[in-house]
């Protein structure tokens, strides 16, 4: 019979402070992407010079900001494992459609820069996007096959704006290891293929999905939800309970598992883009529920669209 493993509600850790180097003791903002590549180089540099012991050296956390505990979760895990903790906060215009969110996405870098220090991040890159995409830039990092599912179907363009700014910050800090959230479990299989596909020199750590109590999985986007919408977005993670609990009587037959989830999503409040069993690194459809599926939906609440899903583990495990 699988356990059910939830992801982790809170970072709990206590992490020594990088204090090898003054210039590292507390956590510096950079907006320009010279100068991040330079104190990276600066700060890898001082490690080497300073900390012998299992620590890997960099872990990088890229994000958009408007930081909750599922972003703190990723920085939990880098601080626990490596010497230093790098982050980003950026709006990234290129995984944006035109008739998406970038304008009104929350934007909270004084709360944000106060959160990551305090969680021990040595360096938070937040630049512009004038900065990142100066006139004429004209490179685009495309996936192909990957980029077009679960969500690329719908967002044409986004996972080509995701990987081409992924791998020029990658570039830019250069980290032994890329912390990301299962939240996003298309994101992961894409980047996972990318940094295969170009021999870059990162591994991958992926966190378990941060949810509220009742079963919200943590989004920057929930701040758009009203308090209405807020209940009606709670029939994603009880679909995805109702098909994990199938899984745990048995059901392999993916459909018929889904079947079960998508009575939660009839609300007319509700409108449900997708809801897939997929292969976790193709994102193919799978037939059969087992080790190494992911569960996963998209739907739009009002105007706000949302994600969620599940993962089946090696082990037969689900990971909700
Ligand atoms: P975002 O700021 O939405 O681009 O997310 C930045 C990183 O945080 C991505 O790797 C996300 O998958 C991860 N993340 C976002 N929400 C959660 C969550 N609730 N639990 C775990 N990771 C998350």
């Amino acid at each position: 019979m699988p356990r059910f493993r939830r992801g982790r509600s809170s970072p709990a850790h206590d992490p020594p402070q990088p204090r090898f180097d003054k210039r590292f003791y507390n956590m510096r903002t950079i907006h320009d992407p010279a100068e991040f590549r330079r104190l990276c180089r600066e700060l890898r540099a001082a490690l080497e010079n300073s900390q012998p012991g299992p620590l890997r050296r960099l872990g990088f956390v890229p994000t958009m900001g408007a930081l909750h505990a599922g972003h703190l979760a990723l920085v939990a895990a880098s601080r626990a494992r490596d010497q230093a903790t790098l982050a980003s906060i950026f709006v990234n215009p290129l995984q944006f459609g035109p008739q998406e969110d970038l304008a009104r996405y929350p934007r909270t870098l004084a709360a944000d820069q106060a959160a990551l220090s305090q969680a021990g991040v040595a360096l938070l890159f937040a630049p512009a996007p004038e900065a990142m995409y100066p006139g004429g830039f004209s490179t685009r990092v495309e996936v192909e096959g990957l980029s077009q599912r679960l969500c690329g179907a719908s967002r044409p363009g986004h996972f080509r704006g995701v990987a081409t700014v992924v791998l020029k910050l990658l570039l830019l800090c250069r980290p032994e290891t890329l912390y990301l959230g299962r939240k996003d479990a298309a994101q992961v299989a894409i980047l996972r293929r990318m940094i295969s596909d170009l021999n870059l020199e990162t591994s991958l750590e992926i966190v378990p999905i941060v949810r509220d109590a009742d079963g919200l999985a943590l989004s920057s986007r929930n701040l758009y939800l009203s308090p209405g919408e807020r209940a009606t977005a709670l029939a994603l993670s009880r679909a995805l309970r109702r098909i994990a609990d199938a899984y745990a009587r048995g059901e392999r037959l993916a459909q018929r598992a889904l079947a079960a989830g998508r009575a939660e999503l009839q609300s007319p409040a509700l409108a449900l883009e997708y809801l897939a069993a997929v292969n976790a690194d193709s994102l193919l459809p799978v037939e059969q529920l087992g080790p190494g599926a992911l569960v996963a939906l998209a739907a739009r609440v009002g105007a706000t669209r949302l994600i969620d899903n599940f993962m089946i583990l090696a082990d037969g495990e689900v990971q909700l």
